[in-house]
């Protein structure tokens, strides 16, 4: 059912992975000691609007937030309880953004959707039911789901490709949630393929994690039985690909590389080469969508890192600040140095622990000084390290300089916005140079240009 050749890409880094401190600990499910969320207005898809007010009763699973645009993903309250506030609070990212904070009031209610048959009900159906779930990719950039699995016309999609990979080092919640609840990824896995007309579909993982594949191969088989082909006959409509262990493996590009060998094109989308690709967590949530009605309300994430006395993996309400899971959850160390929301390679480091969990939060992560790089950047030596582990193919060291000359044209052309801010050159680079801060910076620069050109038109 798998294919064993393990399959990789050129370029790439082997940091330590530390998966050992919170691999065995299976998904707790927490509430805040406040019993209060902070819910970001906004999760992915243009900016929503609250529909609710400051002393509202709401359910659990109600939506309280959105925007009638299809580039949009509604947010319910994750809790039932009355509407306290709505103000801004520093999120994910550090930017400021409108939240609505409830506080729970114990009553449990919920308002989820009618469960709804994906293998029956029509394309646009389903399509709506995943938008007004409010599902957005919980791998990484949010983006909204219905969006992803409604390419544009003449795009025919062959194969959904489950994103197990979790290439970034601490973070074990993908891998919890295969072990967990695999017969719900391949559940989603297959109602993606259906709203798709996509006849095949591919569980992706690392080499480092192979102790899954029994657990999906009976989560496959228990879904399509035992003598279930392919529509060319060959065997299930599922496989599963074992890729090898290497930063960054779960980036999209590489992904398809490794799994299919075939490129996405400079600047094009996954679907330009017949592919969608969904995070294993946002595979359960469709599933949960369609199954039980439940919107995207609940997130799984892992808290690990050198400075927390017991790593673990851990469900939590949407909106959860990961302050008020300290102490009585989250057990800190003298000498927490840096709070990272995300993976040490792409997370955002965050000034204090008063941010709310996101859809997109897939782990928190509390450093020691010996974990992290905090030392002052030199000049670039030119050695040309950075070079040979970008797996874009870039040269970080050309764009940067473009960007420290603050000609932005010339970034473009070295490939800047084809730089997925994997962070793998500035992690082997001697010089410690913030090479992809600056190209975080740049793109944003980048991209206001260019709205204010096509503004001005
Ligand atoms: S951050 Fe960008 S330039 Fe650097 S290795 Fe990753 S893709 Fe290449
Ligand atoms: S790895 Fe660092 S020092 Fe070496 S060429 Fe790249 S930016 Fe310069």
């Amino acid at each position: 059912m798998s294919c064993m050749k393990t399959h990789t890409f050129k370029g790439g880094i082997h940091p330590p992975e530390q998966k050992e401190l919170s691999e065995n600990y299976p998904i707790e499910n927490v509430m805040p000691s406040t019993n209060t969320v902070c819910i970001p207005v906004t999760m992915g898809g243009a900016p929503n609007q609250p529909i609710v007010n400051v002393g509202d009763i709401v359910a659990r699973g109600q939506i309280i937030a959105k925007n009638d645009a299809f580039m949009s993903a509604p947010v319910h309250a994750s809790v039932s309880g009355v509407v306290k506030k709505i103000e801004t609070r520093v999120l994910t990212g550090n930017c400021e953004a409108p939240c609505i904070v409830i506080e729970a009031n114990g009553s449990d209610t919920t308002s989820f959707m009618e469960p709804l048959d994906p293998f029956t009900c029509s394309k646009e159906e389903a399509l709506k039911r995943v938008k007004e779930a409010g599902i957005v990719g919980m791998g990484g950039a949010a983006f909204p789901t219905h969006v992803k699995l409604n390419p544009p016309p003449g795009k025919e999609i062959e194969y959904v490709l489950a994103n197990a990979a979790e290439c970034e080092p601490y973070l074990t919640i993908d891998d919890r949630t295969i072990t967990e609840k695999a017969d719900q990824v391949i559940d989603g896995t297959r109602i993606a393929m259906q709203i798709l007309d996509a006849p095949k579909g591919i569980i992706c993982l690392e080499d480092n994690k192979t102790k899954l594949i029994p657990i999906l191969c009976d989560a496959i088989n228990k879904a399509y039985g035992n003598n279930a082909t392919r529509p060319d006959g060959t065997g299930n409509a599922i496989t599963i690909c074992v890729c090898q262990a290497k930063y960054p493996q779960g980036g999209e590009k590489n992904l398809v590389l490794s799994a299919l060998n075939r490129e996405i094109p400079s600047g094009g989308l996954p679907a330009d080469i017949g592919c969608v690709i969904q995070n294993v967590g946002t595979l359960v949530a469709i599933s949960e969508a369609f199954r039980i009605g439940k919107p995207l309300i609940d997130r799984c994430l892992t808290i690990s890192g050198g400075a927390v006395e017991t790593a673990k993996n851990l469900c939590v309400p949407v909106g959860t600040l990961v302050g008020d899971l300290i102490p009585e959850i989250i057990k800190l160390k003298e000498g927490v140095a840096k709070i990272i929301s995300g993976g040490p390679m792409m997370g955002f480091a965050m000034p204090n622990a008063a941010f709310p969990i996101a859809k997109n939060t897939s782990g928190v992560l509390f450093l020691t000084k010996n974990e992290t790089h905090l030392v002052d950047e030199d000049p670039c030596i030119g050695c040309g390290m950075c070079l040979d582990v970008c797996s874009c193919r870039l040269n970080p060291v050309l764009i940067a300089r473009s960007l420290k000359a603050n000609n932005i044209p010339m970034a473009v052309k070295y490939g800047l916005l084809d730089c997925v801010d994997c962070g793998t050159c500035a992690y082997v680079c001697p010089a410690h140079v913030r090479l992809v801060q600056r190209f975080r910076i740049g793109k944003c620069i980048c991209r206001s240009q260019t709205a204010t050109k096509q503004g001005g038109k």
